[in-house]
């Protein structure tokens, strides 16, 4: 490959990133499910991973949900894993040698990526959760799998149907069984172990100068949210600085 078609194509994936990866996905549909309006009356999904495996990884965000005043923009901490099967406890404390959102002691919270496949779509996608949704998730998952348990000792709920829907109070999600044809469902489970899902890119982890930014906008707004003085020292020089000879 020559150096054009090379800068061409990391043109392409920042182009894919910046549209939440949608590709292969109709106009203003993204691997990423949109919760409050897709999920608002229920959307039937095949899981395509068991909690255990679903990517966990940690944001940094702030904000006041009554006043929808945004604090620290949501992005992904940079002590997260890149993948599947991590070790919670190697990334469940901040790390301020690796992150400046955790050196300037940002909000940080856990989220979890569920892989699903959308029937309406035919393809996977992400069900992308904060700590509480997943929590409220795997509960009703477990109830589910051990009524099935009974009658059948190694029934699985991955590659099976559920309905996945607002909960009535508006203030999380439930998981109920659902039913859909058997060749359809079929057409799903080839999808249980994808390659295809990169969740590294997904979370879309940024560079030290764009997460400066976003606690720079944050210690304009409120300058409790962040510790500015974090922001004074840097860990890397900005591109632009000559190299000291
Ligand atoms: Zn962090």
């Amino acid at each position: 490959m020559g150096v054009r078609e090379w800068l061409r194509e990391r043109e392409e994936e920042r182009k894919k990133r910046a549209n939440g990866g949608n590709d292969g996905l109709p106009e203003g549909v993204t691997r990423y499910v949109r919760l409050g309006s897709e999920l608002a009356d229920g959307k039937v999904f095949a899981l395509l991973a068991g909690p255990d495996d679903w990517y966990f990884y940690h944001v940094h965000e702030d904000g006041d949900f009554a006043t929808r005043t945004t604090y620290v923009k949501k992005h992904t901490c940079l002590h997260s894993p890149k993948d599947v099967g991590a070790d919670f406890g190697e990334f469940a404390k901040r790390n301020p040698s690796v992150c400046l959102s955790c050196k300037a002691n940002a909000k940080r919270k856990l989220y979890f990526m569920v892989p699903v496949y959308d029937f309406e779509y035919r393809t996977w996608r992400i069900l992308d959760l904060k700590e509480f949704h997943a929590m409220n998730l795997i509960d009703d998952y477990d109830k589910l799998e051990k009524a099935a348990k009974k009658f059948a000792k190694d029934y699985t709920l991955v590659g099976d149907v559920v309905l996945i829907q607002k909960t009535s109070d508006g203030k999380s999600y439930s998981l109920t069984s659902a039913d859909i044809d058997e060749e359809i469902l079929e057409e799903a489970q080839k999808f249980i172990g994808t390659d295809e899902i990169k969740y590294a890119e997904l979370a879309n982890f940024r560079d030290e100068e764009d997460i400066r930014k976003f606690l720079e906008e944050a210690a304009e707004v409120d300058d409790s949210k962040v510790d500015v003085y974090a922001l004074r020292e840097r860990f890397a020089e900005p591109d632009d600085v000559d190299p000291k000879f």
